[in-house]
């Protein structure tokens, strides 16, 4: 997609419908749209897809190739009209980047909204009957030139596009500078960052019996910030599970489920395991480090050692390590003496979440696996900052003064409890 620079000063975004129900997006005349259009911050244009027809009956619409319910709608129509939306007060040929608002396209979100307003001129195409004809997508990237995508409202079927392009045109209108007079009010809406918006209230106070919350009384704005936070984490919890991402419910905010790594797992665990390389790289300026380059096929035959555990929160993959049994080697030299070793090594945590309980937990975890008869535990840490090490002694390890046979890596150990 390409984004315009919004810095730039702009001039009015232009935005283009077209339809074979030119008065179902009259409401664009309306409200805080309608205003922007009087103030010259958005030029709406709506064209009827029937003016560019050419029969006695204005027919948009015919039967599917190869059978099936419905009527598709006809790719000459949707030519001219494009061509006509493309020379229409378009001296230095610009060209809009089309949107199809369509149940099967990429799903409308405020993220999407934002990147779509920032956009100089955009062109809708509001399907009917079971859509437009394949040729005019391809008609419109190959021989246009026009950037098109498919954008779906929601997962459901409306009949028409009409109603999508509504909803999107306020949305990305809302967010052009100016549209809306107070900004910020913009920022700390539902989806800006994730999150839902917190409950509200207005005057009085006491209404009906009920109280506004008294923190929103107290006027401490920092109280009332935190309590604020802390109703968006509970109302997308309760509404909106699925937006409620481990990094935003903070490392005590989310049930940690430990499990055995599968196959299933290497994509994500490849993608852990870079961010953790890169970390140790800023560390030790090794840019040769093997982790930076392990491949998926590497990941995937590194399951085959020991036993690799993964860690979730809300489904995110947020940390790994992996146990292995050894007998006593020159670098675990310091616990050779006392037998086999349950060693934790390739301990990693997303970025986000290091200096929390992921750690500690995965750590407890890799411990509690080990056999019976182990009575040392061996930590192999890579490139472990002050603090890590600070964690590591609370946890009872002790550097062990010989090197480590793993290059990057100290060997920490401690006796079994
Ligand atoms: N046969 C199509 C399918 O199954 O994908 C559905 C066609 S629908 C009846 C007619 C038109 O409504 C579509 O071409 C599209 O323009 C619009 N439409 C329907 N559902 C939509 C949604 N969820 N988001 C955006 N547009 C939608």
């Amino acid at each position: 997609m390409t984004v315009a620079d919004p810095h730039a000063t702009r001039s009015a975004m232009r935005l283009d419908v077209v339809s074979i129900f030119p008065d179902y997006l009259a409401p664009l005349d309306l409200s805080l749209i309608g205003k922007a259009r009087e103030d010259g911050l958005l030029d709406v244009r709506v064209h009827d897809l029937r003016d560019f027809t050419h029969d006695r009956h204005r027919t948009v619409d015919d039967t599917p190739y190869g059978g099936g319910a419905g009527m598709v709608m006809k790719p000459q129509p949707w030519s001219e009209a494009l061509d006509h939306v493309l020379a229409l007060d378009n001296p230095s040929g610009d060209k809009p980047h089309l949107i199809v608002p369509g149940p099967g396209g990429q799903p409308f979100t405020q993220a999407l909204a934002r990147q779509l307003a920032l956009e100089p001129w955009l062109a809708f195409a509001c399907g009917r009957y079971e859509g437009i004809d394949e040729r005019v997508y391809d008609h419109a990237r190959e021989d246009l030139g026009l950037e098109v995508s498919v954008v779906s409202l929601g997962d459901y079927v409306l009949n028409g596009g009409e109603v999508a392009v509504l909803a999107m045109v306020e949305a990305i209108g809302r967010l052009v500078p100016g549209v809306i007079g107070n900004a910020e009010s913009l920022v700390e809406e539902s989806h800006e960052d994730g999150l839902l918006e917190y409950p509200i209230y207005t005057k009085p106070s006491s209404w009906n019996g009920r109280e506004v919350p008294p923190v929103l009384l107290s006027g401490n704005h920092g109280t009332i910030a935190a309590w604020r936070h802390e109703q968006r984490l509970a109302r997308t919890a309760a509404r909106r599970p699925d937006l409620l991402h481990a990094s935003h419910a903070g490392p005590h905010g989310g049930d940690l489920e430990i499990a055995a790594a599968t196959p299933g797992d290497v994509p994500e665990l490849a993608v852990l395991r870079r961010a953790c390389a890169a970390k140790e790289v800023v560390a030790t300026g090794a840019l040769d480090t093997p982790a930076l380059r392990e491949t998926l096929d590497d990941v995937r035959a590194g399951l085959e050692t020991g036993q690799t555990w993964v860690a979730r929160i809300a489904g995110r993959l947020v940390g790994t390590v992996r146990t292995t049994r050894t007998s006593g080697t020159s670098g675990t030299s310091g616990t050779s003496r006392t037998g086999d070793s349950w060693v934790a090594e390739r301990l990693c945590v997303a970025p986000d979440l290091q200096g929390g309980d992921v750690g500690p937990r995965l750590l407890e975890h890799a411990e509690s696996t080990a056999p019976d008869g182990i009575r040392t535990l061996v930590l192999r840490a890579t490139a472990p900052d002050a603090d890590e090490l600070k964690r590591y002694r609370k946890a009872g390890y002790r550097l062990v003064d010989a090197p480590s046979d793993v290059p990057g890596t100290v060997t920490l150990a401690r006796r079994r409890r």
